[in-house]
């Protein structure tokens, strides 16, 4: 199936490993220029060499979602290198988990700046741009908790909530002027961040045995499904947090 999205320009942030990388190389696959960051160069690095396998411009930007003027100098740099973003995939590292009586307030500050503002400012940096082109494709990698909420994880139920909501209020704020905002809500997914959450193979086979379809997702499952959404065959997809979890949510909606 072709997407119809060769040539467009992305943008990938906490792209150098999991998900957001497997979401550039489903990007990259069907001939985007890419444009990743993250805040270790190391990995970064490694990130462009996989990712210039698949034959399009590749760019990478150090970068922490957290430092508020990290956005701006992130989607200008990408403009400067590869032209003005046509996708952007808002994605970083989770929250640290916790019940409400073991997160302090400087760990609330933390999940806010990444995992909501560092979103809400990514947006505010790539929609003047698209809504002024016309076209655009806003996608943001949450979590399952942005639709129940799961125990012990008081941080990423409130900041993974919130980002629905934007992403709901923004669909039908800019769906006229050819962007489409949607929210991708992965369960277990084989990453590094799982591997060190999980502690060890045997907790992992247990986590799968909870997952209907008897596994532990992959990256490049949850890469395919961003790709799919960035598409034209997806040009009727808008505000949607589509879970992409083997099944595991029991809620109806
Ligand atoms: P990961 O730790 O494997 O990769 C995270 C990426 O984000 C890395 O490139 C890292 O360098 C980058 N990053 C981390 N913090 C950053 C920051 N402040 N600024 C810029 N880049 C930053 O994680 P993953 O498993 O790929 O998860 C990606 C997202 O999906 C996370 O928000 C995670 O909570 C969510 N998620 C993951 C799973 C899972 O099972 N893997 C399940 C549900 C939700």
């Amino acid at each position: 199936m072709d997407l119809g999205i060769s040539g467009k320009v992305a943008l990938v942030t906490g792209g150098s490993a999991g998900i957001g990388l497997a979401a550039a190389k489903s990007l990259a696959r069907e001939g985007c220029n890419v444009c990743v960051s993250a805040r270790e160069p190391e990995k970064l690095a490694d990130a462009v060499v996989e990712l210039q396998e698949f034959g399009t411009v590749v760019h990478a930007v150090l970068a922490d979602v957290e430092d508020p003027s990290a956005a701006r100098r992130v989607v200008e740099e990408t403009r400067d290198v590869l032209g003005p973003v046509d996708i952007l995939v808002a994605n970083a590292g989770g929250p640290p988990p916790g019940r409400f009586d073991e997160v302090g307030l400087a760990e609330w500050d933390v999940a806010v700046q990444r995992n909501l503002l560092g979103t809400v400012r990514l947006a505010h940096a790539v929609l003047p741009e698209m809504r002024s082109r016309g076209w655009g494709r806003i996608i943001t990698i949450t979590s399952r908790s942005a639709r129940e909420a799961l125990d012990g994880l008081v941080l990423s139920n409130a900041t993974r909530s919130a980002v629905a909501g934007v992403v709901r209020s923004l669909a039908r704020e800019v769906g006229r002027d050819g962007v489409l905002v949607n929210n991708v809500l992965p369960g277990p997914i084989d990453t590094e961040r799982l591997r060190r959450v999980a502690g060890d193979d045997e907790v992992l086979r247990r986590r799968a045995e909870e997952v209907p379809v008897g596994r532990i997702g992959r990256a490049e499952e949850v890469g395919d499904v961003v790709a799919f959404l960035a598409g034209e065959r997806a040009s009727f997809v808008n505000g949607v947090s589509l879970l992409v979890d083997g099944g595991e949510s029991r809620v109806i909606a």
